[in-house]
């Protein structure tokens, strides 16, 4: 009898369309390893991909391929949500994908007001273009827009600003903090002024918890775990990376996430380019393998697309959180940010740190 156990379907992809950029970020090195745009995969090798809840289609520039209405084509009839992350470059192009696809969600990437960002992303006029597309986008009647910080040391501040100025717009408003992996080719993101970086993002936490709008409020949970990872803690909740969500290199290789480092491991699941049935790399043995190194993967990444999924499944915890620092906000009392490591049964080896042995 076949005892193997059967993995449901995920919910969430991310499709790494290139690694080819025009931007020249500073925390960010795939620009300096652009794909060959004849290897990078097709709309059509996405066809054998599963029916998801929600699809991020990034880069390098996903805009910088000719055919990613093709891709977006593709990708529509596989989930209700698409949102493609840009660093808003190539504006005409957006523009033109976005006339044809009205439901497309489109986050621009600004890492801090005018010369912060240009400065970080190594072009100038970055951050008056990302801006002015937006705008555009609004006008336009594009619904799902908004704009994502990556913090790092420089631009804190900046993302306090950036805040502000989304919620005057009414767009979205997403962070990050930098980390090191083999998708960025980046080993020495380390972000050397905490006080200062985590600072702000108690700032911004602060802020987030005196809004009405609950969204905002498990967002203000997600930066305490931004946090938290600054620190070097452990995470709050585990990675289960690979059970819910994966992600498509430009290749097609199939990994759990974009966090892996080739120091303490990196393994793809399968290529999507190698079968036309999605589930045989999902169910297969090499798929479990790759998901028992998350189990006691040593790294303590603190990324959306790794904590949003467990935010949902183990709702209890960043929901006494969020009662109790709500409550403590409306009535002007100190918030009670202390960093928790949330026992769910996770394996205690995952993220135990050795990494700090390197
Ligand atoms: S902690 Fe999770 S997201 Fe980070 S490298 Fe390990 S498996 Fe990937």
């Amino acid at each position: 009898m076949n005892n193997k156990k059967y993995i449901p379907v995920p919910t969430d992809m991310c499709i790494i369309t290139t690694y080819r950029c025009p931007m020249r970020c500073k925390m960010c090195d795939i620009w300096n390893n652009p794909t060959e745009k004849s290897k990078e995969i097709k709309a059509k090798d996405l066809e054998m991909l599963p029916h998801v809840k929600f699809v991020n289609i990034t880069g390098g520039e996903p805009f910088i391929r000719e055919d990613l209405d093709e891709i977006v084509e593709v990708l529509f009839r596989k989930s209700p949500r698409v949102v493609i992350s840009t660093s808003g470059w190539f504006e005409d192009r957006v523009i033109e994908l976005a006339r044809k696809f009205p439901r497309i969600g489109i986050r621009v990437s600004i890492e801090g007001l005018s010369v912060v960002n240009d400065e970080l992303r190594g072009r100038k006029g970055g951050f008056d273009k990302g801006l002015s597309l937006l705008l555009k986008l609004r006008e336009m009647g594009v619904k799902d827009i908004g704009f994502g910080i990556t913090v790092s040391n420089n631009n804190s501040a900046d993302m306090l600003d950036l805040y502000r100025l989304a919620n005057n717009l009414n767009m979205e408003f997403a962070t990050a903090a930098f980390h090191n992996s083999y998708y960025f080719h980046k080993y020495d993101n380390v972000i050397t002024n905490k006080e200062e970086v985590i600072g702000n993002f108690e700032k911004l936490i602060a802020m987030q918890l005196k809004e009405n709008h609950p969204k905002k409020w498990f967002r203000a949970f997600f930066n305490n775990g931004l946090i938290n990872y600054i620190e070097g803690n452990r995470r709050m909740l585990p990675c289960e990376a690979g059970l819910v969500n994966f992600f498509v290199d430009p290749y097609g290789e199939v990994y759990p996430c974009n966090g892996l480092e080739e120091a303490y491991w990196k393994e793809s699941m399968g290529n999507i380019l190698q079968t036309r049935n999605f589930d045989d790399i999902w169910q297969s043995e090499q798929a479990e393998k790759v998901r028992e190194k998350v189990r006691t993967c040593p790294k303590n990444c603190w990324m959306v697309g790794t904590a949003s999924p467990v935010m949902k499944k183990y709702i209890k915890h960043p929901l006494k959180w969020v009662m109790q620092n709500k409550i403590n906000s409306i009535l002007n009392k100190p918030l009670c940010l202390e960093r928790k490591w949330y026992d769910v049964g996770q394996s205690p080896e995952q993220g135990n740190l050795r990494h700090r042995e390197k």
